[in-house]
């Protein structure tokens, strides 16, 4: 849970917003942005997948600034009103490249994430956020923005 604290704080940070709540979400087996604005995550389920699919903390933390960029993403540009049914692709992959620039913005490596992403996706296409590589694409787009911005501001 701290992990997870602290990465939403950074991509707050390079965001230019407030860090929205954190709240555990045990046995959802997922994470998620609601309606009021805070981020729900079942802490031990994202444990498992980062023991399983991590190796270092390079890799740990690319997952969860991933993560975490993803969900603030949802909450900054108002998709948690929308309920999950509703929710398109193209706001997924919204989500996905605002992450992406909240990585770039922190010099936080997104291979790791992809690969993890790909991963919890069954190297799939889901109706829902689209393939692993279209979700790749809109992170890396967001990341080389986020990169530029960062070295503009620096
Ligand atoms: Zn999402």
């Amino acid at each position: 849970m701290l992990q997870a604290r602290h990465a939403l704080h950074r991509v707050a940070q390079a965001l230019g917003v407030r860090a929205p709540e954190l709240r555990d979400l045990p046995g959802a087996a997922n994470a998620f942005a609601t309606a009021n604005g805070a981020v729900l995550v079942d802490v031990a389920w994202l444990e498992a997948h980062l023991r399983r699919a991590c190796g270092d903390g390079r890799c740990r933390e690319s997952v969860l600034v991933f993560l975490m960029g993803h969900e603030l993403a949802h909450v900054i540009l108002g998709h948690g009103f929308v309920p999950m049914p509703g929710r398109t692709m193209s706001m997924e992959l919204d989500a996905d490249h605002v992450a992406g620039v909240a990585m770039g913005r922190l010099g936080v490596d997104p291979r790791a994430a992809i690969e993890v992403l790909a991963g919890l996706m069954q190297h799939a296409c889901w109706p829902t956020h689209g393939c692993p590589d279209q979700r790749a694409m809109a992170i890396w787009k967001g990341y080389g923005r986020g990169l530029c911005e960062g070295r503009l501001a620096a």
